[in-house]
């Protein structure tokens, strides 16, 4: 059943040429960085990262906020591509018009070889200002002044708010140029291939949706069934890591 659905998978990618690849946390897990839905680990096992991951959670704790992203960010840090993230290059040269619309905030797929990337939810070693003092968004390079770890964020030159990551926190709204892109994305293509996301979590989860019903072909892969399943023309159940390489070196070799 899987192998037949891998080749009608890398049929339908042969056949079209606007390719939308859709991703999240699941990409990056074989490369060892957890998903918000793993158990967390060490220090972090009492907390929920749903709620870490919240501006009300900043403002209340920066210190631990701001700790939790050391922790995150040197996981990140130390991690390097699967071949799920070096499929999805490849695939981009088989199908030029590929393009990668992803809720990670690392950037594996980048370091993998994938030219076209959307980040919908920024990315995890850039830092703002809190209060975006200079317009959105106030990139601050901590690098460039000094600054007491104990003291919890530093504080943005400019105007003395905390230092945040310059990532999308859970309630808060997306970068509006990344979100109009994946839009567009999401209703031109022919084909969107949704890969390890949980489709939990709103507006990315409607872009398999959208894609749906503006005519795309759907194919899912992931391990475990989501309301994204719904929609999925074609279900892949497997990890990234395994499922991908054998999908592009079909639609390579059909
Ligand atoms: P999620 O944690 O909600 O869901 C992960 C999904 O991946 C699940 O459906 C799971 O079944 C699937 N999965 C697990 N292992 C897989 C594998 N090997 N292959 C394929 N699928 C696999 O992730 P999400 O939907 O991306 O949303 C969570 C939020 O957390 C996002 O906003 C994202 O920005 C953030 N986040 C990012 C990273 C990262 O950048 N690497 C890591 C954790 C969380
Ligand atoms: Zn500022």
């Amino acid at each position: 059943m899987m192998l037949e659905n891998i080749a009608r998978a890398a049929h339908v990618i042969r056949k079209y040429n606007s390719i939308a690849v859709l991703t999240g946390a699941g990409v990056s897990r074989e490369s060892g960085i957890p998903t918000f839905r793993d158990a967390q680990v060490g220090l972090w096992a009492r907390y929920n990262p749903q709620e870490l991951a919240t501006y009300e959670a900043f403002t209340r704790h920066p210190k631990l906020i701001w700790d939790w992203y050391t922790y995150r960010r040197a996981i990140v840090k130390n991690v390097t591509p699967n071949p799920g993230h070096y499929a999805i290059a490849r695939l981009e040269q088989l199908k030029p018009e590929t393009v990668v619309v992803t809720q990670n905030v690392d950037e594996l797929h980048e370091i993998a070889g994938s030219k076209e990337v959307v980040h919908l939810h920024g990315l995890i070693n850039q830092n703002r200002c809190s209060h975006d003092c200079q317009g959105y968004p106030t990139l601050i390079d901590i690098d460039s002044f000094a600054w007491n770890v104990n003291d919890g964020p530093p504080r943005c030159p400019h105007c003395g708010a905390y230092v945040r990551p310059n990532v999308t926190w859970m309630g808060e709204a997306l970068p509006l140029v990344a979100l109009n892109r994946a839009w567009d994305i999401a209703k031109h293509c022919d084909v969107m291939v949704v890969v390890g996301t949980s489709g939990m979590i709103s507006p990315a989860s409607l872009l398999p949706n959208l894609a749906h019903s503006n005519g795309a072909i759907v194919i899912e892969i992931n391990p475990d069934v989501t309301p994204i399943s719904r929609v999925a023309n074609i279900r892949l159940a497997g990890k990234s890591g395994e499922v991908l390489p054998e999908l592009v070196e079909a639609v390579a070799n059909e």
